[in-house]
């Protein structure tokens, strides 16, 4: 499928440092920028499998936001795959009915060092600490398979036990049930599942990621082409000479032309 690119500007939902809001235009520059390939590794052409591009403002209301959100992911559904760039991790939980509205409930490859299974942070049941919980109790959700993690607290262990949730560390990429990752395919990177050696600008560094090759292998054994993906928490306010935004462009190159 053609590639519909977004971005969505978007931290106020963020637990602790803003600053991803600015990453989408960022990632896109480096996307096509002069210094970098326009190639994936396998060799497709990026500037051909994105057809549409929308990096519009969000509304400053987070339910607003929300729901433009949903809204627009709905109309880059019209003319491709949505590719989307945070902003923060909460946008995948709109992103995610939008597209459970075209093909009912998603298999998801979920690379992050956190599960994202909160309840609710700091009282906030949208944070980016929870759009996964938040997505499977609206059925978005068939298999959600986490790798990188390292910091699972209680809670969120249970939760996920509860919902047949995989969650592997960031040592364990070789036990990815990628049997699981089939159609309909989303998947949802989060830079904080890479190593801050890697991708230093994020607002929650974990030392002992996984490594931007690492996360390339994985991507490269995706059994179906994915309906749909987001990049998020790139924070450029923390990054170090574009580091985190370079690997951000790659992942997207990548995803790109897994979707295409
Ligand atoms: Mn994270
Ligand atoms: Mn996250």
């Amino acid at each position: 499928m053609p590639v519909s690119l977004l971005g969505f500007p978007w931290d106020a939902s963020s637990s602790y440092a803003r600053g991803p809001a600015h990453a989408p235009p960022i990632i896109r520059s480096l996307i096509g920028a002069d210094a970098s390939s326009p190639y994936a590794l396998d060799g497709t052409d990026v500037r051909n499998a994105i057809v549409s591009e929308d990096f519009a403002a969000l509304p400053a209301e987070p339910a607003e936001a929300r729901a433009a959100i949903e809204l627009r992911t709905a109309e880059a559904l019209r003319t491709g795959a949505p590719l989307s760039l945070g902003g923060d991790h909460s946008i995948t939980c709109p992103i995610l009915r939008a597209l459970k509205s075209r093909y009912g409930p998603l298999n998801i490859l979920h690379i992050d060092a956190h599960t994202d299974l909160y309840d609710e942070f700091d009282g906030d049941r949208y944070s980016h600490a929870s759009p996964f919980a938040r997505a499977i109790e609206d059925n978005c959700v068939n298999a959600l398979i986490q790798v990188g993690l390292r910091s699972v607290g209680p809670d969120e262990r249970a939760f996920g036990e509860r919902n047949g949730v995989v969650m592997l560390g960031a040592d364990e990429t070789e036990a990815i049930p990628f049997e699981n990752l089939t159609a309909p395919l989303y998947v949802s990177i989060d830079l904080d599942g890479l190593d801050p050696a890697y991708a230093p600008g994020v607002s929650h560094p974990e030392p002992g990621g996984l490594s931007t090759r690492e996360v390339l292998s994985v991507l490269k054994r995706l059994p179906v082409a994915p309906v749909g993906a987001d990049i998020v928490e790139c924070n450029p306010e923390r990054d170090v000479g574009l580091m985190t935004a370079h690997v951000a462009a790659r992942l997207a190159k990548e995803l790109a032309a897994a979707m295409a």
